[in-house]
């Protein structure tokens, strides 16, 4: 059966979850448009303080490129570290350790 039909089970079927997660994010920041402030405004400040004010605005400011940045290194690497099966063993086609690899499970850690 070609891979593309075949059944995803278990950690293969956590792997495909994780990214497909992550490509969501990519997709929703790649389609949201860019922050300015007559764009949706300000929130309103926790603080009279001008840095704090500042700081938050250069945060909106930047948030969607950041994220976009975040999720295709998450993406990168899922790609890396992905299961694949050789003489009946499942390693990870990035580290060549036993499936699920330290990378995938700190990746699925972080992003739970
Ligand atoms: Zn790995």
């Amino acid at each position: 059966m070609p891979p593309f039909t075949r059944p995803e089970r278990g950690l293969l079927a956590d792997h495909a979850r994780l990214l497909r997660c992550v490509q969501g994010i990519q997709d929703r920041s790649a389609r949201a448009v860019p922050w300015e402030p007559d764009t949706v405004g300000l929130p309103r400040p926790r603080s009279n303080s001008a840095l704090a004010r500042i700081n938050d605005v250069a945060f909106y400011a930047n948030a969607r490129d950041e994220v976009t940045a975040l999720a295709d290194v998450c993406a990168q690497l899922l790609r890396l570290h992905r299961p694949e099966e050789e003489h009946g063993e499942e390693l990870c086609t990035g580290c060549r350790q036993t499936w699920p690899c330290p990378s995938f499970e700190e990746i699925s850690r972080l992003l739970a």
